[in-house]
């Protein structure tokens, strides 16, 4: 299905192929057909369906834009999410000429409103009081209205604008054609659609969906703002083989691949634009490894089959459930497990629920993974590349003589002079991240409570936090002697699940699920609390455990709260230092 399908026209097309979307989203499949062909809706559609493309499309593909007096209204509920529509209807109209919109709400000065109104709009999207303020002053003009769109109707209600939206309904062209969306339908509204609607047709999204079960699925809340650093954690942390990661538009395809390779990453686009020939050989990149990290619009991605796909992360999250579906399905293939990780605005909380409801599996909440998570990776790497190199036994032979010539000359310890080729491989990048300054509480709650700026056409929600990097308290707490914190050796990097955790830990130690606390699965180990006077016997039988075939040497944590503040402490699983050799160097 395409947008040209569904009857729009070419300016309208035009501005679509301009934002790049490349399908319409469910809701929009469903609703601009039946608008523009008339007919009344009752839509069931929650922010992020894509439900302002739904109504503004078919509005603006039949706007006549020499009518000076209002043909369009549409009333929102609050003065966000008004802006927020004429802003898509900005876009949409970019290719119409002439075509005036207004936003009217209450808190802005008339004098505006006034004159725009005189001088004549198209379209009026505005909050249910300010609109009536116009009406009853006599400064607005609704006889002429063909177009009356009630968004997001049921928060209209909530917020005591009933008797406004009813007189707005009441008081307007018989002849209109009405668009409700609500993304609830209480009685109220299903009375309102019965008493003022013409025979409406009642659109309700329907996905079949199933995902399965080898795939672990996780979310993210981060604002827009945060995506890319979100994603840039999440690749240096995930151990990930090949990547796709979606995104809403072609356009960002491009912009964010671009951005990949800035970092580092050998990433490409892929979108409904790029030609076939060119699309296979990318695939093929990918497939045999020359690639890593795809980024794609669900059109370029269909029917990708790539075993070497270990994670999907879904960028922008999509707008129903079934893309979501055909999403994470391109992980998970021939018999392998995959992780799916989808980024979600607090706004966007809906579309989770929504996804979580129709594939019937939970979606579990991760944490931006933080500094000491990416630095224990860094240098967990770091020593793979040591080992790495050292198994190259002609070319270290080589180096040797060189070595032990430079310390016969200087009086330097071995360790100075690895440590000093260390500072020649890495060049001017730091190793490792600046570590994350310990806030005292009281900063943190602040922090927590600052209200961050919303993104363009993001609506922060009431009572919404940003937890940036906030990782819940998951220590026992001070004084809770009970529990304690064990250290086993596994960890993401092998790929382990809590599920599986708690499976083998429950199975080999006789331990129940009661007995188990937080699970923090770091990059190379894990942390499980567990009761703190487990008998011996089941530590010894936890020791010998295995989990997807390693051993898990179980045993008391020692890294002690010093663990969160450095990425050195975190490793505290290694040899302590010696103490440094300052003596003359021993010749071989
Ligand atoms: P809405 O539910 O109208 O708030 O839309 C949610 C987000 O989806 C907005 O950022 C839109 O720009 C985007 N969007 C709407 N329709 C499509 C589409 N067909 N393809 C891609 N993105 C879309």
């Amino acid at each position: 299905m395409t947008f040209t399908d569904l009857g729009l026209g070419a300016a309208v097309l035009k501005a679509l192929d301009d934002v790049g979307y490349e399908t319409p989203s469910a809701i929009q499949a469903a609703t601009i057909p039946t608008l523009l062909a008339g007919r009344d809706v009752v839509g069931l559609a929650q922010t992020g369906t894509g439900k302002t493309a739904a109504f503004a499309l078919p509005i603006l593909d039949r706007l006549d834009v020499s009518q000076k007096s209002p043909q369009a209204l549409v009333l929102a509920p609050t003065r966000e999410l008004a802006l927020q529509v004429c802003e898509a209807f900005e876009k949409y109209a970019s290719h119409l000429r002439g075509v005036h919109i207004l936003p009217v709400y209450g808190g802005q000065g008339y004098g505006v409103q006034l004159s725009a109104l005189r001088r004549g709009v198209h379209i009026v999207v505005g909050t249910p009081g300010r609109i009536m303020d116009h009406l009853d002053k006599g400064t607005l003009d609704l006889t002429e209205l063909k177009y009356l769109v009630l968004d997001e109707a049921d928060e209209m209600l909530k917020m005591g604008f009933a008797e406004d939206v009813e007189t707005i309904l009441a008081d307007t062209p018989d002849d209109k054609q009405v668009a409700l969306f609500s993304a609830t339908m209480p009685p109220a509204i299903r009375r309102i659609s019965q008493q003022y609607l013409n025979d409406p047709e009642e659109i309700t999204v329907k996905t079949k969906t199933t995902t399965s079960a080898n795939i672990t699925q996780r979310y993210l809340i981060v604002s827009y703002q945060q995506k890319i650093d979100a994603l840039t954690r999440i690749l240096e942390v995930e151990n990930f083989e090949g990547m796709i990661v979606f995104v809403r538009t072609k356009n960002v395809t491009e912009e964010l691949a671009e951005k990949l390779r800035a970092r580092g990453y050998s990433a490409a686009a892929i979108n409904g634009d790029v030609a076939q020939v060119q699309r296979e050989r990318t695939v093929n990149q990918l497939k045999s490894g020359k690639l890593d990290i795809l980024v794609a619009t669900d059109v370029a991605a269909r029917g990708l089959d790539v075993d070497r796909i270990s994670h999907v992360v879904n960028f922008d999250i999509p707008t129903d459930p079934e893309p979501y579906v055909h999403r994470i399905g391109r992980t998970g293939r021939a018999g392998r497990t995959g992780d799916a990780i989808s980024f979600v605005t607090p706004r966007e909380r809906g579309l989770l629920t929504r996804i979580e409801k129709a594939t019937k599996q939970p979606i579990t909440q991760m944490q931006l993974p933080s500094v000491d998570d990416v630095n224990v990776t860094r240098l967990a790497r770091f020593d793979d590349r040591i080992t790495a190199a050292l198994e190259q036994a002609e070319r270290i032979e080589g180096f040797r003589d060189i070595i032990a010539h430079y310390m016969r000359h200087h009086d330097v310890p071995e360790v100075d002079v690895a440590a000093a080729l260390a500072v020649v491989s890495q060049g001017e990048s730091p190793l490792l991240l600046e570590p994350e300054p310990d806030r005292p509480q009281r900063a943190d709650r602040e922090r927590g409570e600052r209200r961050e700026r919303p993104e363009r056409g993001d609506r922060p929600e009431r009572g919404d936090r940003r937890e940036r990097g906030d990782r819940p308290e998951r220590r026992p707490r001070p004084g809770d002697t009970r529990m304690a914190t064990y250290r086993i050796a596994v960890g993401r990097r092998h790929r382990v699940e809590p599920r599986q955790i708690v499976g083998a830990l429950a199975n080999e130690g006789g331990l129940s699920r009661a007995d188990f606390g937080a699970i923090d699965i770091r990059p190379e180990f894990s942390l499980v609390e567990l009761p703190a006077d487990l008998p011996r016997e089941t530590l010894e039988r936890l020791d010998g455990t295995r989990i997807s075939g390693r051993l898990i040497e179980l045993r008391p944590d020692r890294g002690g709260p010093s663990r969160r503040s450095g990425a050195g402490s975190e490793r505290s699983d290694r040899p302590a230092r010696k103490p440094r050799h300052r003596g003359p160097a021993t010749s071989d």
